[in-house]
């Protein structure tokens, strides 16, 4: 798994909590295991929050894991052109390379540690596959797409395409230098991350060594969520047991606790988590296929728009090489 890496993990800034006397560690509500399916033209995914309620999941929607898979040549698959509307996908890549183009004239190449942060609001087509040479020599995909639900108010939002780039991530230590954090977006601990969001959210891809624990400071006004991408560990100081593929959501408190088991299966090298947390909306969720809205009504509006083309038509040209 290589997204992002340090050179020299001692060297950057720590995190973690420092006071036990003040910390409320949140409590384990779930862990739940991912069902497999398929996405777009027939791409292996993980639903990370199948069977997990709405309300708790608010103000994240949906979260799909890709791959991982290791594709033979010809074998890799992307989605058609679709639209999108009232609310922003998030999609970040571990291992391989993804290509988008959207209505808006946002698009680009991601890889190994990248973010594409797509804001549909009022309306988007886009597309998402993997690059020609890609098809055709095959090769490793990982990565998990995000998203995230828009207030009413925002729901209508001029659409916004930000490329967060593995360079831009900002990349921090656990006190002991246990756990390599890659902060993608939002707050933590006075740390501030690229992404730049409407909802208030904060996302960490984090990597703790076998045997190595991390408490991290949690804001308290946001959800939290930890979904396993790699290995195997126990979560909360209840030391519950989890493993990749799996996704524990935390209740009420300030922080949050991770711990890598001392053994790993030979093909990990870690415990990969990606950590989620934001503030809730608390709107009533209308969602159907590609629209997240408040209502049926507002849900029927934008298939009749989308049908009447005002969501963006699809560019006469393909996206340049290496865009
Ligand atoms: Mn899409």
């Amino acid at each position: 798994m290589p997204a992002v890496t340090a050179e020299n993990i001692l060297t950057l800034p720590r995190i973690g909590v420092t006071d036990p006397t003040i910390d409320r560690p949140r409590p384990l509500k779930s862990v739940t295991t991912a069902p497999s399916g398929f996405e777009g033209e027939g791409f292996p995914v993980r639903r990370a929050f199948a069977g997990v309620d709405l309300q708790v999941l608010d103000p994240f929607i949906h979260m799909d894991q890709m791959g991982e898979v290791e594709y033979a040549p010809g074998e890799p698959k992307g989605t058609p052109w679709h639209p999108h509307r009232g609310f922003e996908t998030v999609t970040y890549m571990i291992d391989g390379l993804m290509q988008h183009q959207d209505s808006n004239g946002g698009g680009g190449l991601i890889s190994d540690g990248d973010t594409q942060w797509m804001t549909a609001g009022a309306g988007i087509l886009h597309i998402e596959a993997p690059p020609e040479h890609v098809v055709m020599s095959g090769g490793l995909f990982h990565g998990l797409q995000l998203w995230v639900n828009l207030p009413s108010s925002l729901k209508f939002a001029q659409p916004r395409y930000q490329d967060i780039t593995s360079s831009n991530v900002d990349l921090l230590s656990s006190s002991d230098g246990g756990a390599l954090l890659r902060l993608i977006a939002g707050e933590l601990d006075g740390n501030v991350g690229p992404g730049v969001t409407y909802t208030p959210i904060t996302l960490v891809h984090v990597t703790i060594a076998p045997g190595a624990s991390l408490t991290l400071p949690w804001r308290e006004d946001f959800n939290a969520l930890v979904y396993g991408l790699s290995g195997k560990g126990t979560v909360g100081a209840e030391r519950r047991p989890m493993t990749w593929g799996q996704l524990a959501v935390f209740g009420e408190g300030s922080s949050v606790t991770i711990s890598a088991d001392e053994r790993q299966d030979s093909r990990d090298d870690a415990f990969d988590v990606y950590i989620l947390g934001g503030q809730p909306i608390r709107e009533p969720v209308a969602a159907y296929g590609p629209f997240v809205m408040n209502s049926k009504a507002e849900l029927i509006e934008a298939f009749e728009d989308f049908q009447a083309g005002r969501l963006g038509t699809i560019p006469a040209s393909p996206p340049q090489k290496g865009n």
